[in-house]
């Protein structure tokens, strides 16, 4: 059976992976016969990888980066297993470095977060990655027929997006997750500094891309999770209007 893709034009492709907590995503450039992954999930995701590699006969060392949208556990699960099989450079906001390590510092209400992280990093026998290429935000990266760095912090400090202008076309991480029966921002525990999460969803809102495709989803459609993201933000705008000042 073919692996589950999106194409959006003959050469480029979005394959996702799903696993225990979540999806990641390869995303192939098939003119250059080479790909970049977008984070690298936790737990069972790695065979199906290996699989769509040899489907689409690209092999380990033709992932080129690996590009975090930050540095949770459900997102970095595989990353030292990756970053040897690939020998591709990991790129990540460097306020991310301490999530990946497993040393941030979570201040309640987020220390149920820091828990589950030290719980799954002893579970999985999570091994630490270091950054090879700190994110700067809004620098263009070149693969996938470019990638700009949305800076979109609020879930943590230096949680980011990836736009595709080519393709409208935002990876917008863990911002929000879109699932048929609940689209919701995500849970307060999960967010180490939800200050910032107001101007992120904004930014989003401003950069209006056609497609939103994030990391916690049910089936891989890039304008629903948009319309979805669209009602979230009304109804999230509808009630910040009305709370009393
Ligand atoms: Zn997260
Ligand atoms: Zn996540």
């Amino acid at each position: 059976m073919m692996s589950n893709c999106i194409s959006l034009d003959a050469s480029f492709r979005i394959y996702p992976i799903r696993g225990l907590a979540g999806t990641f995503h390869l995303l192939l450039d098939a003119v250059r016969r080479e790909a970049v992954l977008i984070d690298t999930g936790l737990f069972g995701e790695m065979p199906q990888l290996g699989r769509i590699l040899r489907e689409i006969r690209l092999t380990w060392p033709d992932i080129k980066a690996i590009l975090l949208t930050h540095g949770h556990l459900d997102h970095t699960g595989n990353l030292a297993r990756l970053k040897e099989l690939t020998g591709a450079s990991v790129l990540a906001h460097p306020l991310e470095q301490p999530h990946i390590d497993g040393t941030f510092p979570y201040k309640s209400p987020s220390r149920l977060c820091g828990v589950m992280e030290a719980v799954g990093r002893t579970l999985f026998r999570y091994q630490t990655v270091s950054i090879d290429q700190p994110l700067v935000p809004d620098a263009e990266l070149p693969y996938w027929g470019g990638l700009r760095v949305i800076h979109l912090p609020g879930h943590t400090g230096g949680h980011c997006g990836f736009y595709s202008k080519r393709f409208n076309l935002l990876f917008s991480g863990d911002l929000f997750a879109s699932y048929g029966f609940s689209t919701h921002l995500p849970p307060f525990f999960l967010n180490s500094c939800p200050e910032k999460m107001e101007a992120s969803l904004h930014r989003v809102k401003a950069l209006a891309p056609h497609y939103i495709i994030p990391n916690h989803y049910s089936g891989l459609d890039g304008e629903i999770h948009h319309k979805r993201f669209d009602c979230l933000m009304e109804s999230h705008l509808r009630l910040r209007h009305r709370q009393p000042l």
